[in-house]
């Protein structure tokens, strides 16, 4: 199994859409692993994971062809995460399909989100709620509960294929008590895990900061659901965290932990 990180960044990217800090000015003049767009992956070419703003581009880069997927796994309902006007792409008159080409799986709001802006669409869709996990082909999704918006049940995702497991989790804060006994039942091979913050701290619970990284993943090492084998890469860098890519080596270095950069290909 592999996964390609489309994008890596927060919210608005890096450099910042409007951003006039010092690593939107940095990302500006040096580009390479230091640009990073809304977040978003793609598990062995056909499982999408989120749909936000720079899709397009993201397919144009890496070379994709967004045909090939089967399924389309929503993680939350955040903007950067979900840009439900690009949908209408995949259908007539863009395209001569009659039918969404993949299933959809999302919580409650995404899901309205969509059926309320298509409410005549042919879309497979599903809703997806933590803990309750699905199978799609070869694969067996089981979503998990993050922290990160109050009265949305905002998911991480447990990906099974092969006998190999990751983890994607982006947009969360410190795991609730019930995630972190759920995580108990499992052996990860991979975790890709969101930095928002990078050395700052955030007055919002809903996201991690370098430090909070570290600790989750010295939790999870503790207790056997990261192995020795396991590789721990990380997602959604914001560019009010004051790291550049550099910076970021520099700090994750000493924990084994490798931060993620845009078109990353994985394979476990
Ligand atoms: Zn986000």
């Amino acid at each position: 199994m592999n996964i390609r990180l489309l994008g890596t960044g927060a919210a608005d990217g890096i450099p910042g859409f409007f951003g006039n800090d010092s690593v939107s000015r940095y990302a500006r003049a040096h580009g390479g692993k230091d640009i990073r767009t809304r977040t978003a992956a793609l598990v062995d070419g056909v499982l999408k994971i989120d749909f936000p703003p720079d899709t397009l581009m993201q397919s144009q880069r890496d070379s994709l062809d967004p045909l090939d997927w089967t399924g389309l796994i929503f993680t939350h309902s955040d903007d950067d995460h979900v840009a439900v006007n690009e949908l209408q792409y995949a259908l007539f008159p863009f395209t001569d399909l009659d039918h969404l080409p993949y299933t959809i799986y999302a919580n409650r709001q995404v899901c309205e989100e969509i059926l309320t802006r298509y409410p005549d669409w042919p879309i497979e869709i599903f809703e997806s709620k933590s803990f309750d996990g699905f199978v799609h082909g070869p694969y067996k999704v089981m979503p998990i509960k993050a922290t990160h918006i109050e009265d949305e049940d905002c998911h991480n995702l447990i990906i099974e294929k092969d006998g190999k497991v990751m983890l994607y989790a982006t947009d969360t804060g410190i795991w609730p008590a019930v995630t972190f006994e759920f995580l108990k039942n499992y052996r990860l091979d991979l975790l890709v895990i969101e930095c928002t913050d990078g050395f700052n701290e955030s007055v919002y619970n809903g996201h991690l900061n370098i430090q909070a990284v570290i600790k989750v993943v010295n939790i999870l090492r503790a207790e056997g659901i990261l192995h020795e084998k396991s590789r721990v890469v990380t997602t959604h860098h914001g560019h009010h965290g004051d790291a550049n890519h550099q910076d970021l080596i520099n700090a994750f270095a000493p924990h084994q932990i490798e931060p993620g950069f845009d078109g990353m290909l994985i394979e476990i």
